[in-house]
């Protein structure tokens, strides 16, 4: 069986039927039925955070954190990402201005945010690469010398601890993904993570078209409403997500025997915990990542080129910054298979592989 980047999780069947037997038995399919709230609940408890807005997916969650927030003209951002961090800001109308990464964190650089700005800048919109945490208290530093909104992108940041604390809580919000292939996950969704009461209640009545009561439309909203099933598969992953942490952690921890000393990898933030969603390997140049993708490739393994190519290489940007190190970084960095249940065999195969091909000059 072919071996993909990600796999989704599938929990037990039986669990996942009694609750889709609870939708059949109350007929709530969709528009915030008890299940969506009852995980909403679980998610604040588990997260730790105040206010947990469950919706469609994740690039429905940015792009309502950015019109809830008033984000106007230019937002910073960064290019070392997936295309939705760019794409959802293309999509409200917001010109992305991109900083530069740290080509150690392949976090956005905080020095370069600061370059960027300019009298249009309303919001900086970073990502928590793989989960590990940006530079919190700098950006939060900046924004408020600048009078300019946070909207983390926190689509990888599913029970990240930053200081103790749930890294979700920094920003004016974050957005997290709930999709498949993330380690916890409902089929498609997402949420709008806040502190904020008012902006979660705010958010509540975007994600329904903008409805305020009966009859009246008291804001421009959308549809972005995640549905019982995908809540049914979320409270069914919550159920299990012990095992879920358990199985990638000796995934992670493999890999590390295998192949430490031997790969580059993002340099981990001190004050951040690691979830195991992502095992990235930066290697010494583009021909050895083309390579080592087309001899796993030749072996039924599929890593993914995470991220690739550069976001301030989009067709449909303003090329008017150039973010060399992402560029660079982009080209030579891959993500190895990583998923709870990812057999021992297959991890032997990529370990042996990338010590052949990283070993032949
Ligand atoms: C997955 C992902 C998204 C998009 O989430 P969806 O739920 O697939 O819409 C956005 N940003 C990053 C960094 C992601 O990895």
């Amino acid at each position: 069986m072919a071996v993909h980047v990600h796999k989704p999780y599938q929990p037990d069947l039986h669990r996942y039927q009694s609750y889709i037997h609870r939708i059949y038995e109350s007929g709530w399919l969709t528009n915030n039925g008890p299940l969506v709230q009852e995980l909403e609940r679980r998610l604040c408890d588990y997260l730790g955070v105040r206010n947990v807005v469950a919706v469609a997916n994740g690039t429905l969650a940015l792009m309502i954190a950015f019109q809830a927030l008033e984000i106007r003209n230019e937002v910073i951002t960064t290019p070392f990402s997936f295309v939705a961090t760019t794409s959802s800001l293309v999509w409200n109308g917001l010109k992305p201005v991109f900083a530069d990464i740290d080509s150690k964190t392949l976090n956005i650089n905080s020095e370069e945010i600061e370059r960027n700005i300019s009298r249009n800048t309303s919001a900086i919109v970073p990502v928590h690469v793989f989960g590990n945490a940006c530079e919190v208290e700098t950006i939060e530093e900046i924004a408020l010398r600048y009078n300019i909104k946070v909207v983390y992108d926190a689509a990888h940041c599913f029970d990240i601890k930053y200081r103790d604390k749930s890294l979700l809580k920094y920003g004016d919000a974050s957005a997290i993904s709930f999709h498949a292939t993330k380690l916890f996950h409902t089929i498609e969704g997402g949420a709008i993570i806040t502190d904020d009461d008012d902006l979660a209640n705010r958010v509540r009545k975007m994600i329904n078209f903008g409805i305020t009561g009966p009859d009246r439309v008291g804001l421009l909203g959308i549809n972005a409403k995640m549905n019982e099933f995908e809540a049914a598969m979320g409270l069914s992953n919550l159920d299990e997500i012990d095992i879920i942490l358990g199985k990638r952690e000796e995934v992670y921890d493999r890999y590390m025997e295998g192949l430490k000393n031997l790969v580059e990898m993002p340099k981990q933030n001190e004050h951040s915990t690691n979830n195991y969603s992502y095992f990235p390997v930066i290697l010494r140049d583009e021909d050895t990542v083309l390579r080592l993708q087309k001899t796993l490739n030749e072996q039924d393994i599929f890593p993914r080129r995470y991220f690739y190519p550069s976001l301030d290489e989009l067709e449909y940007v303003e090329r008017d910054t150039i973010c060399p190190v992402s560029r660079d970084i982009s080209r030579r960095i891959m993500c190895l298979p990583m998923y709870p249940g990812l057999l021992d065999n297959s991890q032997n195969t990529i370990i042996d592989t990338l010590r052949k091909t990283i070993g032949k000059v």
